[in-house]
């Protein structure tokens, strides 16, 4: 979220994978656990509700940002917007995925994570496509995919 769009081809782990879907996440022990059968349903849900709503293609995929040495990325972002040429690609924290999952049914997660959704996240994203920065039209774009969902 706070990451702003970057090429994609800059963005490599330190085994020199470059950002890739995967549905692992790191758990407080340091454990990999992979995204429940009903979490990643809950994902692919909301992704596909924004790609009709807004007519939008591209890929939205999930990935575990902890594999990345970028600390903005590892200790901060919840989403990314990368571009590859023309190519776009967004990816979602899996942990904040799971976050989110276990905020519907636990309000104290809900604090957690504060006003962001996986919604908000993406149209964030989704509003980087067009503008790089995070100025006021970035912000006006990024509220009106928010309405456009609902
Ligand atoms: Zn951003």
């Amino acid at each position: 979220m706070l990451a702003p769009i970057k090429k994609l081809a800059k963005y490599k782990n330190k085994e020199g994978d470059i950002m890739h879907q995967s549905n692992i996440y790191f758990d407080y022990y340091n454990n990999e656990i992979d995204l429940t059968a009903d979490e990643l349903k809950y994902f692919t849900e909301i992704v596909n509700k924004i790609k009709s709503k807004l007519n939008y293609d591209g890929k939205i995929l999930n990935s575990n940002f902890e594999l990345f040495d970028d600390k903005k990325v590892k200790d901060y972002a919840v989403g990314i917007c990368f571009k590859n040429e023309n190519d776009y690609r967004i990816f979602i924290d899996n942990y904040f995925i799971h976050e989110c999952y276990e905020a519907l049914t636990k309000d104290y997660i809900k604090t957690l994570i504060e006003n962001k959704t996986i919604e908000s996240v993406i149209c964030h994203e989704l509003a980087h496509i067009k503008y790089w920065n995070h100025c006021k039209k970035h912000k006006e774009l990024t509220e009106k995919y928010i309405k456009m969902i609902k």
